[in-house]
This record gives C-alpha cells, sequence and structure tokens, in this order.
C-alpha cells in the first residue's frame, strides 16, 4: 500500500517552490490509490508558528490538495527520545562537545590545507573523564550519528541510480546542546512508524537522504524508494526569485488573483516530458502524471506562462464552474455575460470590467456626430439578437462605404466607450436596443 508525505516546516509561507513538492506527492498518492499523509514538521519550536501552520492547510485546500492523515511533530517527542536512546545505546549516536566557534576554526584550518571540511570524531575519542569535565565545566553535548563511512546507493525514481558517499560527509548532528531535534531524526522515526513507501522531496536533499537511509537501517526499518526532483528555477535560468515566483500561494490567490487550477497544471508540468497544458480538475493532471518525466535538470518557472496557463483555464471555464465565485465577487451576471466576457478575462475579477460595458453605465466616445446619427437609423428593429451586429454593420457599409477599422471602431467607441473588449457581435443583445440608441445619442448609459 503506497502511502506518501508531504512534510513542510511552519516557519513560512508555502510557494511555488515547496508546493511543486506537495502536488507531486498528492499525485502520485492518487494515481496509486495510496494514502497522502500530510505531516508539519515543528520540532523547531522557536521559529514555527499556529499562523504558518493554519496557513499551509488552508493554502493546500485552496488547490485541492486534500490529505487522508496528518500529524505534528510536536506530539512526538518522546517517540524521538526513544530511538536517540536505541542509537546511543548502539554507539551509533554519540556527544560531542565542540562548540560553534571550535568547529569553525576546525573547517576553517581544514580548508587551509586543502581538505574538505569534514568532521574530523575527535569527540568518539574522548574518555568517561574528559567528557565528566566538559560537562563540569557546564557544557552540554550535541549529538552526532555515526555514518558508516561506505557509500550508500539507491535507484533515485527521479535521478535514477545515486551513490553517496558517506565517508565524506560530516556525522550529522542530530540533536543539539539544548536537547532540540535537527529535522533527519524525527523525520526517519515518522517515516518508519507511519509506513511511508516513498519519499518524494527536493534534489536539496539528496544528500540527507544518504544519512538517513544509514539511519532507517540502524533504527531497524527498511528506507523507502527515494524520488529527488530538481528544484525550480526563475524563466531564464536564474534564482527564482522575481515577481510571482517569489510570491507565496496566498498572495496568487488574494493579491493576484489567480485560479488554483493554474497553479497546479504548471507546478505539475515544468520540468517533465509532458507539455504544459491548462487542467479544469486534478483528475486530468493524474492522467499523464509519472515521476519518470521529470527531468533531472532543473524547472523553468515563468510568470507569463503562469497567466497564461490561468488565462485559458478561464476562456474554456463552463458557466457552472464560474458561478459560485462570481456570485463571491457580486459579479455574477447570468451565463450569456459570462460567455461574452470568458474570452477576454486574464484573472477572474476582470469579469467586472469588461461586464461594465453591458450594464455601465457606458460614456459613449463618439468622434463623428454624423456616423452616430446614421448608425442608430440603420440600427436592424426589434429586439437584437446574435446577426444583428452582421446585418447592422453590413447595412452600414453599403450606406457609407465605410470597411474595416473606420467601419467598426468608432462603433465600438460609441457603445462601450472602450477601444477594445469581448466581441461586439455578443455584446450587443446584451446592452439592448434601448441603452445601444442611448449610447448612439451619447448618452451615458
Ligand atoms: N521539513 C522538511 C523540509 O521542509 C521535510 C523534508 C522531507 O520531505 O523529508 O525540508
Amino acid at each position: 500500500m503506497t502511502k506518501v508525505r508531504f512534510a513542510p516546516s511552519p516557519t513560512g509561507k508555502l510557494h511555488v517552490g515547496n508546493v511543486r513538492t506537495a502536488i507531486f506527492n498528492y499525485l502520485f498518492a492518487r494515481k496509486s490509490g495510496g494514502t497522502f499523509v500530510l505531516r508539519i514538521d515543528d520540532t523547531d519550536v522557536e521559529r514555527s508558528t499556529q499562523a504558518f501552520e493554519d496557513g499551509i492547510r488552508a493554502d493546500l485546500t485552496w488547490l485541492g490538495i486534500s490529505w487522508d492523515e496528518t500529524f505534528k511533530q510536536s506530539d512526538r517527542f518522546d517517540r524521538y527520545a526513544a530511538a536517540a536512546e536505541k542509537l546511543k545505546a548502539e554507539g551509533l549516536l554519540y556527544p560531542c562537545y565542540e562548540t560553534g566557534d571550535e568547529l569553525d576554526r576546525k573547517r576553517r584550518l581544514q580548508m587551509a590545507n586543502g581538505r574538505p571540511p569534514v568532521y574530523d570524531r575527535a569527540a568518539l575519542a574522548l574518555t568517561d573523564d574528559e567528557k565528566a569535565a566538559f560537562e563540569a565545566e557546564g557544557r552540554k553535548p550535541h549529538w552526532r550519528f555515526k555514518l558508516s563511512g561506505n557509500p550508500v546507493q539507491w535507484d533515485d525514481m527521479v535521478r535514477g541510480h545515486v551513490s553517496i558517499a558517506t565517508s565524506s560527509l560530516s556525522d550529522p548532528i542530530l540533536i543539539r546542546e539544548d536537547g532540540s531535534y535537527l529535522y533527519t531524526l524525527p523525520s526517519v522515526v515518522d517515516d518508519i512508524e507511519a509506513d511511508i513507501t516513498h519519499i518524494i522531496r527536493g534534489e536539496d536533499h539528496t544528500t540527507n537522504s544518504g544519512a538517513q537511509i544509514e539511519i532507517f537501517e540502524a533504527l531497524g526499518g527498511k528506507a523507502p524508494l527515494f524520488g529527488h526532483q530538481a528544484l525550480l528555477v526563475g524563466a531564464d535560468g536564474g534564482k527564482l526569485s522575481k515577481r510571482l515566483g517569489s510570491l507565496g500561494i496566498q498572495e496568487l490567490r488574494d493579491a493576484e488573483g489567480l485560479e488554483p487550477m493554474a497553479i497546479m497544471s504548471l507546478l505539475a508540468k515544468i520540468g517533465t516530458s509532458d507539455p504544459v497544458d491548462a487542467f479544469a480538475d486534478v483528475d486530468g493532471l493524474l492522467e499523464g502524471f509519472d515521476l519518470g518525466k521529470l527531468s533531472r535538470s532543473p524547472a523553468r518557472f515563468d510568470d507569463e506562462e503562469l497567466k497564461r496557463v490561468n488565462a485559458k483555464l478561464l476562456h474554456a471555464m463552463p458557466y457552472a464552474a464560474a458561478q459560485p465565485r462570481l456570485a463571491e465577487l457580486g459579479a455574477d451576471k447570468g451565463e450569456a455575460v459570462w460567455e461574452a466576457v470568458r474570452p477576454n478575462l486574464e484573472i477572474l475579477a476582470d469579469v467586472k470590467a469588461w461586464a461594465a460595458l453591458i450594464d455601465g453605465p457606458v460614456t459613449p466616445v463618439i468622434e463623428e456626430a454624423d456616423y452616430a446619427a446614421v448608425a442608430a437609423d440603420y440600427l436592424p428593429a426589434g429586439e437584437l439578437d446574435s446577426d444583428s451586429w452582421s446585418v447592422w454593420t453590413n447595412a452600414l457599409k453599403e450606406a457609407t462605404g465605410r470597411k474595416g477599422k473606420q467601419l467598426f471602431m468608432p462603433l465600438r467607441l460609441m457603445l462601450t466607450g472602450e477601444p477594445r473588449g469581448p466581441e461586439m457581435a455578443v455584446l450587443l443583445p446584451l446592452i439592448g436596443r434601448e441603452t445601444v440608441l442611448k449610447r448612439l445619442a451619447g448618452e451615458a448609459a
């Protein structure tokens, strides 16, 4: 039974980079009929906040990502303590007394001598008396996991064969002087006890995985399968720092007015061998989802592409799907108006401005009063319908000899006050005969 987890730290907001990991885990679980767990990595009690946690849950829900199970690491400190005791008893977790400054000095010296700054394991050689002396000085130990020194290898679902030489890594610190846990050990304990089968996360964790696989084994667990996806970069291949890419999901929703499925569609597809398209729902994304399609090189996140996907999604959105959102915006004018303005939308809230061309009041722009008068004369009789625009403009063409822009643009300006907008043929019957005549007479209506 497949079981995956998304494990954000509630020390900040969700943004396009970390939410991509959530999307991959969610799609992976859905595709295999497995379980998706939301784990809140809040062992850093100083920096973790309830507000960030609430925000993460709200953002995921808005995106349509729901979890089958959820828990917080801060509820499980006793489990991490038990695991730490087990590792200590096996001599795999050892106390170290160096201060930060001392470690810094060692690293600088190693580098000056052309050696990699790997922890020298001096603490392993401490006698009981030396340890007691440090304790008597008031020093508290931090605890390091003793790596095997052997290469750790696995078949990564994204990166293929990976080999990490643990001999070139420092033994990782699992517990700080103040007794708090770094992320490494709690994550492994949770993954074992929750029966996680696959860990899908960013490639910045690849080296961690080497150490964590040894911790899985030391705790008597079997390491899950891993997939490390390449990180996001900006459209130019540089750092993801500009504009939309650096915004949180909350800003993309509230300030930018983007659709959740636009964000989902783009993030699920960039960096894969599939084309980016606008998917109306998660089912559409599931169909082609396969971690094997992920490229090993970074995925490019382009603001403009996100906006294009958003627009495309809106252009195809049926009224029934849009209606509740329109109602919320106070912009539900019925299906015909939705269909008239939909092709012009970049974001949903644009509905208001385009619908105002129908509802008015519009201040007509009349550059030639005589053309306005002729236009009023030739307006087809009776109720205006979808044919009225072509009947009308054909008649005007005959009567005035105008064509092209000269024929059409003044009409648009007189009827909507704007040089561009939804198709006039669609707007005309919605504006309605009475209002059309008022606007042609120069009246704000
Ligand atoms: N809390 C970790 C992070 O956000 C989780 C990494 C993992 O998936 O194991 O980086």
